[in-house]
């Protein structure tokens, strides 16, 4: 391997590469759309990487995870983290589409807030999971109570913008930063903190949007390579969660059966649930 080659991978930690991981052709739509690549032709090829081979990553001199999962629902204790959020670079936040760690993890992300019922409340509390909670201003703001039930468990409503415009990548840097700034002001307001990771609506962006978010005071756009929809588990690679997923979920009517196959699968995987905001330490 060249020197370029670890260089080209060294950067793909703060851009996780979202091409090369086939997002238009898999059906792992989000909420409406898929997650892009940045502005066509402004990002470097060298940038454009999948995950990182875990082969580049093996000279830590950290002991390997004392506990392994057991069947608790997130595990005896928080696993610690063994990664660092990159600062943005040029006023560009990094982008993570999962985050790269041994320990035995898994994050589960809840999106939009369309559809806000009760038993979608009692569903997660009776697995105990740790969620962070993607959410969008016009959907939400009829019934912010509703999520203040999700934020007393100990999770965070993190910024997911004003209209979940998902052309919105495409647009002038102004009209981004305010659908992510609005938000903001938003979150602040109705749940007394300020979100600190940004999700774009259909979960593309471009350099404006890493550029808006990273003005707006967010640390990182946070995409994913799982998602669970209607029921059933969908993987952009691989058949299976693996360590550091990111899983996208929604706030929909089938909240109880998305969680349920989100169980089997980390189960099936030996992970345990920590909440993305808690592990990247923001
Ligand atoms: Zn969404």
């Amino acid at each position: 391997m060249s020197k370029s080659d670890l260089v080209g991978r060294r950067d793909a930690l703060t851009l996780i590469g979202l091409s090369g991981l086939g997002l238009g052709g898999v059906g792992l739509a989000g909420c409406a759309g898929v997650p892009g690549n940045d502005e066509p032709g402004s990002s470097t090829p060298s940038a454009r990487r999948t995950s990182p081979d875990p082969s580049t990553t093996t000279t830590s001199t950290t002991a390997s995870p004392t506990k392994s999962a057991t069947s608790s629902p997130t595990g005896p204790a928080a696993a610690e983290p063994d990664f660092q959020l990159p600062a943005a670079k040029r006023g560009l936040v990094p982008v993570l589409t999962r985050v790269p760690t041994k320990q035995p993890v898994v994050f589960l992300s809840i999106d939009d807030g369309v559809t806000k019922r009760a038993e979608a409340l009692a569903a997660l509390q009776h697995y105990g999971y740790p969620v962070t909670m993607f959410l969008t201003k016009n959907t939400i703001q009829n019934d912010p109570e509703y999520f203040r039930g999700f934020q007393a468990l100990g999770n965070r409503i993190q910024n997911h913008t004003v209209s979940h415009d998902t052309t919105m990548w495409a647009k002038p840097f102004a009209y981004q930063y305010a659908e992510i700034k609005v938000m903001q002001d938003y979150a602040q307001e109705a749940f007394g903190r300020a979100p600190t990771l940004f999700r774009p609506p259909g979960g593309r962006y471009s350099k404006a949007t890493r550029r808006a978010a990273g003005q707006a005071g967010l640390k990182a756009i946070i995409d994913w390579e799982a998602l669970v929809s209607g029921g059933q588990m969908q993987y952009q690679v691989g058949a299976k969660l693996r360590p550091g997923d990111i899983v996208l979920m929604h706030f929909r009517p089938e909240f109880e059966a998305d969680l349920k196959a989100f169980h089997q699968a980390r189960l099936e995987a030996g992970l345990k649930v920590q909440r993305l905001d808690d592990f990247l330490g923001v």
